[in-house]
């Protein structure tokens, strides 16, 4: 029987993607065996592979200036390897603060470049609630371009309207968030995420990178860590993970099969309403910290009058089918994650287990 999963990442995975890895595990299109057991240079990994990178083009309208690739090491190498190609000694990144990835990223950019905190969402008694307003920024035009988080996986917040950067090249972590409705990839130099929320499976990084952006990379690093060597070699440069790009497949196919990012939208949309709906209709038992209009559609956090009663919620909720309830270790309290695999159905049943828990403990 399978749960109903909230999981913040690795999260769940559409059902008719693992369906359709289970029958196709032991014999691959009739080859004798699993799409793991075949050379990455095999013309049946190749069409998983190119079938890939050509949906999430079509589903995100991926114009031709931009480039899809496949890294490894999580989005916490990103973190790394934005500066790593864009930052020479001396030169600056502006970055917009908004919860703890933006300060990982921040902290390693400052071993190439001089970052600078270009706005923070910070507040030094209520923490990360809300994300920036454009007239906060403070950004510097020689920047070498300025960093985002779109979402907030930790403290369920979400940018709703992208910063203007000007010229600027603008690169945006979208781990918690990429695929939740459509987006204007030409807004952005770059774009990564961590297939692991939204995507597919953990062990793939997803990259959007304008090509003029990634001219611009530097050539005095290792090739592995160059953007450009993944661009030239179609992600083929080294053996990808074969197994997490097609997993990814059969994401991107269910979502296209559906009617795409659209459709993805209005569910995802319909599901946060839901649920911010049972949370104010109950303002005083379920506090949302976070501002109204910054608010994800992702990850949906908040607390109960105590702790235990925290506690007693996410154990009754899995004695209800529900998992994946309990907020970051860091935050504490509680944190739902409505990324796309979880259906309109599933948000309907955490609702009325939410009024029914108020009703005996509120
Ligand atoms: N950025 C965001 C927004 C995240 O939510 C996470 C992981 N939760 C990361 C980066 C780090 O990802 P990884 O563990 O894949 O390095």
């Amino acid at each position: 029987m399978r749960v109903i999963n909230f999981n913040a990442g690795p999260a769940g995975l559409p059902l008719p993607a693992l369906e359709r890895a289970r029958d196709e595990l032991l014999d691959f299109q009739g080859s004798g065996m699993s799409i793991m057991e075949h050379s990455h240079r095999g013309k049946e990994y190749e069409a998983v592979h190119n079938e890939a990178i050509s949906l999430l083009t079509e589903l995100l309208g991926i114009p031709a200036t931009h480039q899809v690739l496949f890294l490894q090491g999580g989005a916490s190498q990103q973190f790394a390897q934005v500066p790593m190609n864009f930052l020479t000694a001396g030169a600056s990144a502006d970055y917009l603060m908004t919860g703890v990835w933006s300060e990982k990223a921040l902290d390693e950019a400052k071993y190439y470049g001089k970052p600078r905190i270009a706005g923070t969402a910070l507040n030094a008694s209520k923490g990360y609630t809300r994300v920036l307003k454009q007239a906060e920024l403070q950004l510097d035009p020689a920047a070498a371009y300025v960093h985002m988080t779109s979402n907030n996986t930790i403290y369920g917040t979400q940018w709703h309207t992208f910063p203007e950067a000007g010229r600027v090249p603008l690169v945006a972590d979208m781990s918690s968030d990429l695929l939740w409705r459509p987006i204007d990839v030409s807004r952005f130099s770059m774009i990564y995420a961590g297939a692991q929320k939204n995507v597919g499976p953990s062990g793939i990084v997803l990259v959007i990178v304008a090509k003029d952006f990634m001219a611009k990379g530097r050539t005095d690093i290792p090739k592995i860590f160059r953007y450009s060597t993944y661009a030239e070699n179609n992600s083929l440069y080294n053996t990808p993970p074969t197994f997490a790009i097609y997993l990814c497949r059969n994401v991107l196919a269910w979502i296209k099969g559906v009617g795409g990012l659209k459709q993805i939208e209005q569910w995802n949309r319909e599901k946060g309403e839901l649920l911010y709906g049972a949370i104010d209709r109950n303002a005083a038992f379920y506090r949302a910290p976070v501002e109204k209009e910054s608010r994800s559609y992702m990850n949906v956090v908040f607390r109960l009058p105590t702790e235990a009663l925290e506690e007693t919620f996410v154990s009754e909720a899995k004695k209800a089918g529900m998992v994946g309830l309990k907020g970051h270790r860091t935050a504490g309290g509680i944190r739902v994650s409505l990324y796309n695999a979880v259906t309109v159905e599933n948000v309907k049943a955490l609702v009325a287990f939410m009024d029914q828990f108020f009703k005996k403990h509120g």
